[in-house]
């Protein structure tokens, strides 16, 4: 009897140890991918870039004889459907480690046991399952540097190829169309324009790990903190959707540092760092919806989302450079550079006083690489009342962080339109992507800043003073 492999963050061929597992059962294996409520809750880029995924997988898997089968509606019930339609006698998938998803996997794997089907989860999202790393005290770290060390030494078992041959069942399930899922409804900014920036699916992906050990990886220790040096892998992109495998990236890192290229071993720390994140969501799943270090509770946040100064930020118009050329980047290109996203962050969180979640929300909905964990750490971080943050008074001055990290305005320049006499094409893009209701135009005066550097530190500091706790 075939068995149903459960697609899920996990799209690629090699090195997916689910799709191996599935292969060496002998049993012809059925791949499909359910849209779920989990699928429906997902924010408008990481949505839309989720269907172009599932796209080119599909065409990926039929070039190698197979299927992609598309189903609509709560994973149980699609997987009990389809074992009744198919005779499937097992199902198998890739783990995740969201609260979310640990939920929803726990109740259907206990159900489809239950049922008689031999239902298995297995590692291939992560280096390390996040309960594998343990403090000499047997718990869990809450700061980056001692899990590093604890883990930078350890074997890292080679990818996989992918299989010579995927079996296919004698008759194949009826599949839904992907047009009727309606992944890109929600993207209502312009999505022609993101879509110059995406780079989707597993051959794109080896190509741009490819790309970056031969062309940048040598720079990566210093280029990384430039935003426009594109010095950087944005694998983020890929990862986040098993487009490549943690240990792809990891074992090529890995070779760069026996090359003796220097900046290898800080990509490896990179990686780490998402293996971090995942733990700290496994062992703390809170940190995904509510402060981490309760005490932040109390903290007098703006809670508004629809604050003036909330929707300046989002929409890059606080009249801060570097705050605003990020912003944008992120609208247009669905990423944004972890200097800015550090930038940004801080400057909602302390000079404009604003809740973290909200800053948390709008990435969720605008990143094409969101990512549940990485951007609950990386807001957590960067306002204060994460494990392993920066203490809420150090305030970034995003006028200084702009001339040590862009003295020459590279950055800005690519980003910012209003007042350039030649903006770029880039800075220009961004009215292309923006909503008609924002009522944006390049040619409207640069606002000056809602909050400046100085004063969002002082009002920043004297609420962290008055603070109850
Ligand atoms: P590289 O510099 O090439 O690093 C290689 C890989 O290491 C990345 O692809 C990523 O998987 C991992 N990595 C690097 N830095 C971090 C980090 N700080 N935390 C966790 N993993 C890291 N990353 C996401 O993937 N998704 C998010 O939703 C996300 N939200 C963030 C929100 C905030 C407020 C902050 C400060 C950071 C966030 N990050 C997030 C982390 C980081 O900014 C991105 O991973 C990075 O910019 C991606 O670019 P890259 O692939 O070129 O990274």
């Amino acid at each position: 009897s075939p068995i149903l492999w459960w697609v899920r963050r996990d799209l690629r061929l090699s090195d997916n140890p689910a799709l191996n597992a599935a292969c060496a059962s002998g049993r012809p294996v059925i791949p499909v991918c359910i849209h779920d409520d989990l699928v429906e809750g997902l924010g408008a880029a990481p949505k839309w870039r989720l269907g172009l995924g599932i796209e080119a997988f599909g065409q990926a898997l039929a070039r190698s004889g197979s299927r992609l089968i598309l189903r609509r509606g709560d994973g149980l019930s699609v997987l009990r459907a389809l074992v009744a339609e198919t005779g499937a006698g097992a199902v198998i998938w890739t783990r995740a480690y969201d609260p979310d998803s640990v939920a929803r996997d726990k109740a259907v794997k206990a159900a489809l046991k239950g049922d008689g089907i031999d239902a298995r989860s297995v590692p291939g999202h992560l280096l390390f399952e996040p309960w594998s790393v343990e403090t000499g005290q047997g718990g869990f770290y809450k700061v980056y540097t001692p899990f590093w060390k604890t883990v930078c030494g350890r074997e890292v078992p080679d990818p996989t190829p992918a299989p010579a041959r995927i079996s296919a069942p004698e008759t194949w399930p009826a599949s839904e169309g992907l047009s009727d899922w309606r992944m890109g409804a929600a993207m209502n900014r312009g999505a022609a324009v993101v879509a110059r920036h995406v780079c989707v699916g597993e051959d794109a992906a080896r190509g741009r790990l490819g790309g970056f050990v031969a062309e940048k990886i040598a720079d990566y220790a210093q280029a990384r903190d430039v935003p426009s040096a594109d010095g950087t892998s944005r694998l983020s992109e890929n990862l986040t959707y098993g487009e490549i495998s943690p240990r792809s990236c990891w074992h090529a890192g890995r070779r760069a540092m026996e090359e003796g290229k220097p900046g290898a071993e800080t990509f490896l720390k990179e990686l780490v760092w998402r293996e971090f994140a995942y733990h700290l969501v496994w062992h703390t799943p809170h940190i995904v919806t509510g402060n981490w270090r309760q005490e932040w509770d109390s903290f007098p946040w703006n809670t508004d989302d629809s604050a003036p100064e909330v929707v300046a930020w989002k929409r890059g118009r606080t009249g801060i450079e570097f705050v605003d050329a990020a912003m944008r980047e992120l609208y247009v290109t669905g990423t944004m550079h972890n200097r800015g996203r550090m930038i940004v962050a801080s400057y909602l969180t302390k000079h404009l006083m604003t809740h973290w979640r909200i800053g948390l929300d709008w990435f969720a909905d605008t990143l094409i690489d969101w990512d549940p964990a990485a951007n609950a750490m990386g807001w957590q971080w960067s306002a204060g009342s994460g494990p392993d943050a920066t203490p809420y008074f150090r305030v970034f001055n995003p006028v200084t962080q702009l001339t040590k990290f862009d003295p020459k305005r590279h950055y800005v320049d690519a980003w910012i339109a209003e007042a350039r006499r030649h903006p770029s094409e880039t800075a220009l893009s961004y009215f292309d992507a923006v909503p008609r209701s924002w009522d944006m135009s390049p040619k409207a005066a640069y606002p000056a800043p809602i909050v400046t550097a100085e004063e969002g530190r002082k009002r920043a500091l004297a609420a962290y003073e008055a603070r109850t706790f």
